[in-house]
Parts: C-alpha cells; structure tokens; sequence
C-alpha cells in the first residue's frame, strides 16, 4: 500500500439513483494536472479494490473531489455508492491522462466534449484559469439522458462566474451547453447528432467546428469517443498525446467489461 494514501470523506451529494460525488480530504503530496485521473477505490477484504477516476475538483484546491456511477454489480461502485462522511477510501499518489491543455495545440475555440460522468476532467479544467488564457472561447457540452443527471450544472450556470479567482474569465469564455436526449429540455439530442445537423454551433453562435481554429477534448463512452474520432479525423483534426500535440485529446471515461 505505500503508493496508495487513506483519505477521509468530507461531504457525499446524490445526483440520482445513479449517480453520486464526494469530497475527501488531499494528501499533500498528492499532485495532477486539471484534467487528470488517478486510481482510487476502497480497501476490501485487507486489499485495495482500484479503479480510474478523473480528479473533479481544480489542483490547487485542499481537497479533492469525484463524480461516479453507480453501477448495482459493479465491483467498486455497488460499494462506493454507500460512503458516508468520516469513511476512508484509498487513493493512488500517481495521476495520469492526456486530456491536458498541453496535449492540445493552440487555437480559438476549445470545445470539451462529455457524456455522462464524461464531465468530470472538465469541472477541473473550467477552473483552471490557464484554459482560459489558451483560447478564447471555451464550449463545455455535456450530454446526459436526463436532467438531473446533468451533473454540477447550477454551479457551472451561477456558482463559478462569482467565483473570485476565475469568475470573470469564466464568465466572458465559458459557454456551457447541456444537452439530454430522453426528456424536454432547451437542447435536445446526440451530441454528435447536434454538430453533424450543425444545430450545436447554431445554437451557441459560433461557425461550425473546423480545424483551422478548434480545438476539443473528448470524454464519454466507448461508443460516443468513437463516432466523436470519426467526426474529428473526417475534419482534418489530429488526436495528440503526451508525446505530440494535436487538434483533440480523447479519453474514455469508462470501458466496457470484457
Ligand atoms: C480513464 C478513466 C477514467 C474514469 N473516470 C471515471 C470517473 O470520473 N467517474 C466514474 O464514475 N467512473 C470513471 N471511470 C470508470 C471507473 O474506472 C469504473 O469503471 C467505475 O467506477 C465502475 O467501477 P465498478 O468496479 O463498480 O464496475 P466496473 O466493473 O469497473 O464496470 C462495470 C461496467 O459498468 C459500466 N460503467 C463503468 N463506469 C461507468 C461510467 N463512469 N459511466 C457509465 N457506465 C460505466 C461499464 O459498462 C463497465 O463495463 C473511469 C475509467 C477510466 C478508464
């Protein structure tokens, strides 16, 4: 266990009935770039039970924060789903991942691309001012089935533009556009769906994505990352790394059990 720490659960919020966040204390030893994941879980049976998790809260916060299903036989979350505060879970001191503003070439637009819990590397990196600084304009698009799993969405429309430290930046950057495609709502519709018919860039009052001047980052599932690559590659746009920058950045936010 010496690369792993035990930290305490400070708050747990229940979006639905399958999805939760929570807050933990921070090692500070612990440090990641916004935008990174790092393995955290629970100790079962005297051994740690590990699973990826994209940092919610920003780096230079004390604490740190997460966003995750609940999946009902899901070896973790069936038990994560029941933390309550002064519980301990387990974090790995190594964060890693390549949705990094760095792994991104400069441009006018950055488009942050997410589905379901998707969103989460997002939340740290629209509270990094540094994002806001690289681009002009920052397009967070978050598709859920429904709306109350639009995650975090009063804090993005109304907490954070009062924040102190990236408030205003957010304010004149950030467009931040929902979208569920199970219920009515003011955007309704794939995510890829709303960039193929163009309604997306219709709707946010920007020209459609191309290459010359956007930028994305790409967070969800299997599925959606793959019909996403289509429609980025199909624009000219080249997926970087940690090696080489590119147009976009992908990574999944789950994988599909074997
Ligand atoms: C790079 C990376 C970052 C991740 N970040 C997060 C995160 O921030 N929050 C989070 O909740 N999960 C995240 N995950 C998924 C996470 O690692 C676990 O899969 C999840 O916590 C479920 O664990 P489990 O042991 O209960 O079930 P598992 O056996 O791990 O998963 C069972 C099945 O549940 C489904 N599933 C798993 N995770 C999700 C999800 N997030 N959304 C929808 N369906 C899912 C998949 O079909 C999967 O095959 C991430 C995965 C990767 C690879």
């Amino acid at each position: 266990m010496s690369n792993l720490t035990q930290q305490q659960v400070l708050s747990v919020h229940h979006w639905t009935d399958t999805l939760f966040s929570f807050t933990t204390t921070r090692d500070p030893a612990f440090r990641f770039e916004n935008g990174q994941f790092a393995m955290i879980g629970l100790e079962v049976d005297g051994k740690p039970l590990l699973r990826a998790y994209s940092v919610v809260s920003p780096n230079y916060e004390d604490n740190l924060e997460f966003l995750s299903i609940k999946v009902p036989d899901g070896p973790l979350t069936s038990r994560l789903q029941h933390l309550v505060v002064g519980d301990r879970i387990v974090v790995g001191h190594k964060a890693t991942g390549t949705l990094l503003l760095g792994n991104v070439r400069p441009g006018r637009n950055l488009y942050l691309f997410g589905t379901g819990t998707g969103l989460a590397p997002f939340m740290s990196l629209i509270r990094d001012p540094e994002t806001f600084e690289r681009y002009e304009r920052v397009v967070l698009v978050h598709g859920c089935r429904q709306t109350d799993e639009l995650a975090y969405r009063d804090q993005i429309a109304h907490e954070f533009p009062a924040s102190e430290y990236f408030g205003e930046m957010l304010s004149d950057k950030l467009i931040y556009y929902p979208t569920v495609t199970r219920e009515p709502f003011r955007n309704r519709g794939r995510i890829t769906d709303l960039i193929r018919s163009g309604s997306l860039f219709a709707d946010i009052g920007l020209p459609a994505i191309d290459a010359a001047d956007d930028r994305a980052m790409l967070c969800g599932s299997p599925a959606f990352i793959a019909d996403m690559r289509g429609i980025l590659e199909g624009l000219g746009m080249s997926e970087g790394n940690n090696a080489t920058p590119g147009e976009h950045v992908v990574e999944k936010a789950f994988a599909e059990r074997a």
